[in-house]
């Protein structure tokens, strides 16, 4: 199931974007993915440094 628009898939999705986001596994499908690419990149990198 989708994080932000709550689509849910029937089966596994290899074109969903899965982020761990503190400690919380979330999935996002091919479209948020794209709109939030940038975001979730973003939290890593603050992660990550
Ligand atoms: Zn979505």
């Amino acid at each position: 199931m989708c994080a932000r628009c709550g689509t849910r898939a029937e089966g596994p999705q290899p074109t969903w974007t899965f982020s761990l986001e503190n400690g919380t596994p979330r999935h996002y499908c091919e479209r948020c993915s794209r709109d939030n690419l940038r975001a979730i990149e973003g939290r890593l990198d603050a992660q990550w440094w």
